[in-house]
Parts: structure tokens; sequence; C-alpha cells
């Protein structure tokens, strides 16, 4: 380093203040790091509290309205950078602390939390006429339970004064619903959804399910939100599977269609395959035609249906049972996805003159589906997957004892 250059000066001395706060942190003691802790988040409980008192105060002065023709949360957002929910939440949770002198007496100090107090205003607002007679005990339970605990009290005591109102609260929960579930312009799609306690309950359940099993192979550094991503996809890919009561309008299973050369799906011309007029992966393309529950429509140059013979290339129930029967699950070398996640792949594809028979087909999870397409290799067997003697004095990290050990059934492209 230069000492003379200021750009290399300024990074490495005490003019970064994250620098200078990494070392005092990086140096502190086990138990003083955990007061720490502790203490930074009261401080933001007690910020946060001062920040609610100010603003009620800005509010009812009207400085912003009459200074700048802004409401409060106008105001909040565009000066303290706030997003609309957080600026309008604010404010409400400002006004109504206004009207609970004793659970603010509490936060200001930190003793109540940042959530305690916007639950308590949240609960203030919908009865404002009982809340006063029982706020001391909320203060108790906000100061001495936890954040369940409060939401449990509040909820009893809610249902306690009205509970034809709890009722139909409750009601409306599961009453209220909604996807949103757009194309965008590229082509890919966008989801936002919201849903009551007990249905989103059940779809985390299934999510998490899903998502918990896949923590099995280890070494996976996929990110929450991909691992989300996949288990959607992989469920509903799943109901396309196995569904096998529900007929769409035209009395055929719902199933997935798409169009395509057959040089394009053969690989023979260098184009992408489209899907719905936007391009896809052309190893999604071979992946999805690998598998039964897929309809395959092969067109000629001229787009004429050429050959519904090919519709035989899809996996027969009898051959998917043997599949299920000997490979058990994903043939991947150390994934452990159980046969009914798994699709069956043609080792040589059919567009290339494969076989659909059983020396011909294995079965692969779907992301070591998708992987196989796309000319990835799982890592070599050990020699204790393979059956050789294992030599003393190592391990072999992942053994595979459910699977069929045969080498033979290493993926293929
Ligand atoms: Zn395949
Ligand atoms: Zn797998």
């Amino acid at each position: 380093m230069d000492a003379n250059n200021p750009i290399d000066a300024a990074d490495h001395t005490t003019d970064s203040r994250y620098g200078d706060l990494l070392a005092e942190v990086e140096a502190m003691f086990d138990d003083v790091l955990e007061k720490a802790t502790i203490d930074a988040k009261e401080d933001l409980d007690r910020a946060y509290a001062r920040l609610l008192v100010l603003t009620n105060e800005l509010d009812e002065r009207r400085i912003t309205e009459g200074g700048y023709g802004l409401s409060t949360t106008a105001w909040l957002q565009s000066t303290c950078q706030m997003t609309g929910r957080e600026a309008s939440g604010t404010v409400k949770t400002a006004r109504a602390l206004a009207h609970m002198p004793q659970v603010a007496d509490r936060a200001v100090t930190g003793e109540i939390v940042m959530s305690g107090v916007k639950l308590l205003a949240m609960t203030r607002d919908r009865h404002p006429d009982k809340f006063a007679d029982h706020e001391a005990m909320f203060v108790d339970i906000a100061m001495h339970g936890n954040p369940k605990d409060l939401r449990i009290e509040v909820s009893e005591w809610e249902q306690d004064i009205n509970y034809d109102e709890a009722l139909g609260s409750a009601e409306y929960d599961t009453w209220g619903r909604e996807v949103f579930f757009n194309q965008t312009y590229g082509g890919r799609w966008n989801m936002q959804a919201e849903f009551g306690v007990a249905d989103g309950h059940v779809i985390n359940t299934a999510l998490q399910s899903y998502i918990q099993r896949s923590y099995i192979n280890g070494n996976d550094n996929t990110s929450i939100y991909e691992r989300l991503a996949d288990a959607t996809i992989a469920i509903h890919q799943f109901w396309l599977d196995h569904n096998t009561t529900i007929e769409t309008s035209g009395g055929n299973k719902p199933h997935i269609t798409v169009t395509v050369p057959y040089d394009v799906l053969t690989g023979a011309k260098r184009q992408l395959p489209e899907l719905d007029g936007y391009t896809i992966d052309p190893a999604t393309l071979r992946r999805w035609s690998c598998d039964a529950g897929i309809v395959r429509i092969i067109l000629d140059g001229d787009s004429q249906p050429m050959d519904v013979g090919r519709r035989t290339r899809t996996i027969p129930p009898a051959l998917r049972r043997a599949l299920d029967q000997r490979d058990k699950g994903c043939v991947w070398n150390g994934c452990q996805v159980p046969a009914s996640w798994c699709d069956a792949h043609h080792v040589i594809h059919w567009a290339d003159g494969g076989d659909t028979n059983l020396e011909n087909c294995q079965l692969l999870c779907r992301k070591h589906h998708t992987w196989t397409h796309q000319g990835r290799r799982p890592r070599p067997l050990t020699p204790r997957e393979i059956g050789l003697p294992v030599p003393v004095g190592t391990s072999d990290a992942v053994s595979n004892q459910h699977r069929s050990t045969s080498s033979q059934h290493q993926p293929e492209p």
C-alpha cells in the first residue's frame, strides 16, 4: 500500500466507521458481545418509541400539511425513505400510542418492544373504548411474555369482549385469499399471494416438507428462495403427474403441450424451442419430453402432425413400476429423492433413437434430470458404492445404501 495515496489511506484508517466497529466487535469477549447485541436491540426499540412520539406531535401540529401540502404519511415516505406501508403504519401506531399512556411509558424505556407496541396499537384501534380498562394487564404481558403470549392474550381478550366479531374476523381470514400470477413481458412469471392462517399453514407444510427433504442432499448451496421456488414447481408438477381424477373441459387430464420441430428436439437444428411464443432452454424441452404425462405433438417441416406412434415413447405404467422397483429413487449418486418425486429419463433420448425399455431408462429427480440434460455429471462413485473393498482409514462421505449401486445407472445425457 502506498501511504501517500489518499484513497488507500482512507480505506484503512479511522475514516472507515465500519472498519472501526468491526475491530471493536471482533475484540469483544463472548459475554460482552451477547450483552451488546441485546443493548442494540433495546436502543432500536427505544428509538422506535421516540419516533412514534415525535411523529404524533408532528401529525397533531399538522406541520407537513400546512408547510408542504403533504400528509404526515406522505412526508415520512419522501423525507424518511419509508415505504407507503411502513409510513402509514408508523402514523397509525403513533396516533394510537398517544392514547395508551401506560404502554408509552414502557415503550420509551425499551421494556415493550416494537412488535408489542404495534400489536397493542392495532388492538386499541379495534376497541378504543374498552382498551383503557385493560391496558395495565397488556403492559404486564408485553413486558414479561414473548410476542406469541401477547398475541394469544389479545386474541382471547377480543373473543371475551365480542365473540361474534372475533368469529367474523376469523371467518374473514379464511375467506380473504388471493393469488396474483402473471406472465411478464419477457415471458417470465411473477407470483404474489396472500392466504389466511389455516390455508397458508397447509401450503407452508407442503413447501417445507419438500425443502426439508432436499436438505438431505448435503453441499447444496441453493438459497432458501430458490428452494421455495423448486418446491413450488415440484408440487405443481407432482399434481400434473399424479392427478387421476380432475379432467379439463376437453375430457383430458391437464397436460402441457409443446409444439416443436423434430430437428429442434434432436438438436440437429440450432434453434431454441418455443413455449407460448417465448423461447425456452433446449435442456428443459428434452427433460420434459423424456417423461410420461407430457403429450408430444411432433410436426414435420410444414407443421403437419408427423407420427402419432411417437406417443408410445411415453413411459408405460408397467415400465414405470419396474423402474420404481429397480431404482427406488433418483439414481444420481448421493441423491435421496424417492421414486414418486422422480421423472423417468431416457438415457439415450428417444428422439435420438433410444428405446423405451428398462435398459435405456432410469429415475432422476427433477433437479438432477435438469442437470443431466444440461450435461452435468454426478461425482464419481466411492469404492463402497461400487462394492469394492474400502481401504482402511478412508471414509466415503456419502453412502447410498438403499440404491442400486451398479455404475450402469449413472445418468447419461
Ligand atoms: Zn431425461
Ligand atoms: Zn436427484
